[in-house]
């Protein structure tokens, strides 16, 4: 597996100024591996991690975003990214959308040629990227300590291609999610997914809710968690 992973730099400031600001991302590691979530589970993915989150979900696994990150040309960074010669590219984070440059990178992503995926907190607007783009959204339920960030006009710009995904902490996580689902039609715009968080709910637990709400959710596990050590970090 190859991984581009980058330190904290020094002179960060300086070297952000250097880079236009509608052409830099901070990143903190472009790797391959297999796409643990979502309905593309178990493709050879490129991860392109930005760093930065304005948000603090209490089961947060990629706290190291929250500070650090190399600052980087999305040129650069895309060519990174392409030079894996694998078709499907991811932006996660962090909320990579923080990043006004975000927009562009993912489009030169597609004019290479990629299928890309972007990872998004669902806090922040969805509506300027580029339409060819797999938009897979959380809704943050209430055991988050995040629910408050829950962007709703979100639901507006989602697309059929695009997907919603809810990490479930709790059964009062669950019930407000097949609230939330019921009540604004979300399984009418698009898959929604249900994942248990990791060391709080069961896998069993979270199939066995999912049967009996006779919603049409997809339950789902973090692939990567289980094929690597849950604390892996570039996998
Ligand atoms: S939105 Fe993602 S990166 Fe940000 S705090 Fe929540 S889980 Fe962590």
């Amino acid at each position: 597996m190859g991984v581009l992973r980058y330190g904290a730099p020094m002179g960060l400031s300086i070297a952000m100024r250097a880079i236009p600001r509608d052409r830099r991302v901070l990143i903190s590691e472009v790797y391959l591996s297999i796409q643990g979530e979502s309905t593309h589970v178990g493709k050879p993915c490129v991860f392109v991690r930005l760093n930065r989150c304005p948000l603090r979900c209490t089961w947060c696994d990629s706290e190291f975003t929250f500070q650090g990150g190399e600052p980087a040309d999305i040129e650069d960074v895309a060519q990174q990214a392409h030079a894996f010669g694998v078709h499907t590219v991811e932006l996660t984070g962090g909320e990579p959308l923080i990043w006004p440059a975000a927009i562009p990178l993912m489009q030169r992503l597609l004019d290479l040629g990629h299928e890309v995926l972007l990872e998004t907190s669902g806090a922040l607007p969805i509506e300027a990227v580029p339409e060819a783009v797999h938009v897979i959204m959380d809704l943050k339920a209430p055991d988050s300590g995040e629910e408050r960030r829950n962007r709703w006009a979100n639901l507006e710009h989602l697309r059929p291609h695009h997907e919603v995904k809810v990490v479930i902490a709790s059964r009062r996580d669950f019930d407000w999610a097949v609230e939330q689902v019921r009540d604004r039609g979300i399984t009418d715009r698009c898959e929604v997914l249900f994942s248990p968080a990791w060391g709080h709910v069961t896998p069993l637990e979270l199939t066995e809710w999912v049967l009996a709400s006779g919603l049409q959710i997809r339950m789902q596990v973090q692939l990567h968690k289980v094929v690597w050590d849950p604390d892996a970090r570039g996998v």
